[in-house]
């Protein structure tokens, strides 16, 4: 059924690109309650957060109605899993509900996860439960505020369905809000397709890199890809930079966007170390945290792979003109991550030693040193406080790296290098023991842990004592036995 304009929805994606569109519609929702609604994003995208709330705007949100006047489609993809290819991936448990325009012009999707069985559901039951919704909602809102470009969260709702996991768990609907959710797998089906690639890299080109569309034909395609290179460096430098482990980088999980998407089996590292893995599923490690930016560059040359036949006259002339700009997503990278660690170690500038960085690497591999409590201590070392770094590495290991830090600082230090520091270097983020425990509670119905561990995630710069305790890195024997689970 349709519901009255709680959301005015465009559908420029459905109606241009039809051909990677199928109009459907969600699943009945048996008794939908909302368990979370994000309002300073719903009031950011000049959304009525009491109309959301109302019945039919939870209706809405779970998929049970469509607001009048839209076209909800489920999107087709293709994709690359773990370095295998299938043709025919798609949203088989989403649905793109339609494009908001928010009050200066731009464009994001309103998408719904979870909202029942689409013609790409393949084995799967098309729904989502309560727990890896919450995941996902927390974990994208606590990247969003480290300043990481992301999907954002607008809701969860819970839809009242009992949905088969290892056991009964209660079925849920995340609506997620994206700058698009085009993909490099959406290329990789499109290119497949034939006519459809063109239309599908100008729209992408229209919604994300505007400015290329004054480019001459013979121009525009490459810059095109290289544009998703550098938006892709820059993010995975990121998540470096955050200790953030995506745990399923498959090429449908890639955005043309630049921003991150598909919060799965993802992780935070407590115990800097590049083999961690999480995911119950990543059994050869492919998506660890040290190969991510490996892996990325992968994915971007499957993209380069469907542009071949937009890009020269001739196809090798196209295979060296795509090769030269994905060879240069190594020193986009490295370019994005080196300027990253000089400001979480307080300096500025472009002449920093790279040796300084990868020994203090080194050393927090060694003692396996917390990723978030050791930055937030360098600065309270440079503040005078020496016990600071206790537990973290060892003072006669760590003393000759500190002698050196001090003399770059001296040379290259930003202004107040301790408060600079504590800008970027996170204090709170979601630590997997204390995610965990909150999504355990909330899925037993008790939501008040989940809030609090979203309000202190959603505020990681900003020091209060009463949060003391979302400082603490896990027990070791969690630490040691935690993943995730994939698809859930
Ligand atoms: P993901 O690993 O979440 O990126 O999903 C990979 C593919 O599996 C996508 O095509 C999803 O739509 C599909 N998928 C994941 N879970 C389900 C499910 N429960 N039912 C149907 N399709 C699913
Ligand atoms: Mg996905
Ligand atoms: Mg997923």
């Amino acid at each position: 059924g349709t519901t009255p304009a709680i959301v005015g929805l465009d559908s420029t994606y459905a109606d241009q690109l039809s051909a990677l569109a199928v109009p459907w519609q969600g699943a009945d929702a048996p008794d939908p309650r909302l368990l979370v609604v994000n309002e300073p994003l719903a009031t950011s995208l000049g959304l009525d957060v009491e109309r959301l709330r109302s019945d039919d705007g939870v209706r809405v949100l779970s998929g049970a109605s469509a607001p009048e006047g839209s076209t909800p489609v489920a999107m087709a993809y293709a994709g690359h899993q773990f370095g295998g290819y299938t043709p025919l991936l798609g949203d088989g448990r989403a649905l793109l509900l339609g494009e908001l325009v928010t009050g200066n012009g731009r464009r994001v999707d309103l998408h719904l996860k979870g909202s029942g069985p689409t013609p790409f559901s393949r084995g799967g039951d098309g729904f989502a439960v309560v727990g890896p919704m919450l995941r996902e909602y927390l974990v994208s809102e606590a990247m969003h505020a480290l300043g990481i470009p992301t999907t954002r969260s607008l809701s969860v709702v819970a839809t009242g369905r009992d949905v088969r996991r290892t056991g009964a768990e209660p079925g849920a609907v995340l609506a997620r809000i994206a700058a698009s959710h085009l993909r490099v797998g959406t290329f990789e089906f499109a290119v497949r397709q034939g006519e459809v690639l063109r239309p599908l890299a100008d729209y992408a080109i229209a919604r994300h890199y505007p400015r290329l569309t004054e480019l001459p034909d013979d121009q525009r395609y490459l810059a095109f890809f290289e544009a998703v290179v550098e938006a892709q460096a820059a993010l995975v430098a990121q998540w470096m930079l955050a200790g953030f482990v995506h745990g399923v980088m498959n090429t449908d999980n890639t955005t043309i966007s630049g921003q991150t998407i598909d919060y799965g089996p993802c992780a935070f590292i407590d115990a800097f170390d590049p083999t961690a893995v999480f995911s119950s599923i990543d059994q050869g490690a492919r998506y660890a945290f040290g190969n991510q930016p490996a892996v990325l560059k992968w994915n971007l040359a499957r993209l380069a792979e469907t542009l071949l036949s937009l890009i020269d006259s001739t196809p090798d002339d196209a295979i060296s003109a795509v090769t030269a700009v994905l060879d240069s997503f190594d020193e986009r990278f490295q370019n994005h991550y080196a300027a990253g660690m000089s400001a979480k170690l307080g300096l500025a500038g472009e002449d920093i030693d790279p040796a300084l960085i990868d020994d203090l690497l080194a050393l927090m591999k060694t003692h396996g040193a917390d990723w978030t409590g050791t930055f937030r201590a360098l600065a309270d070392e440079l503040r005078g406080n020496s016990t600071a770094l206790d537990g973290l590495i060892p003072r006669e290991q760590l003393d000759p790296w500190l002698t050196r830090w001090r003399s770059e600082l001296a040379e290259h230090g930003r202004d107040d290098a301790a408060d600079a520091m504590d800008a970027v270097n996170p204090l709170y983020i979601p630590r997997n023991y204390q995610l965990d425990a909150a999504l355990k509670a909330a899925t037993d119905g008790d939501l008040a842990p989940f809030e609090q561990l979203l309000e202190v995630v959603t505020h990681p710069f900003d020091r209060r004592d009463d949060w003391s305790d979302y400082t603490k890195p896990a027990p070791p024997v969690f630490a040691e036995s935690f993943q995730t689970f994939c698809g859930t």
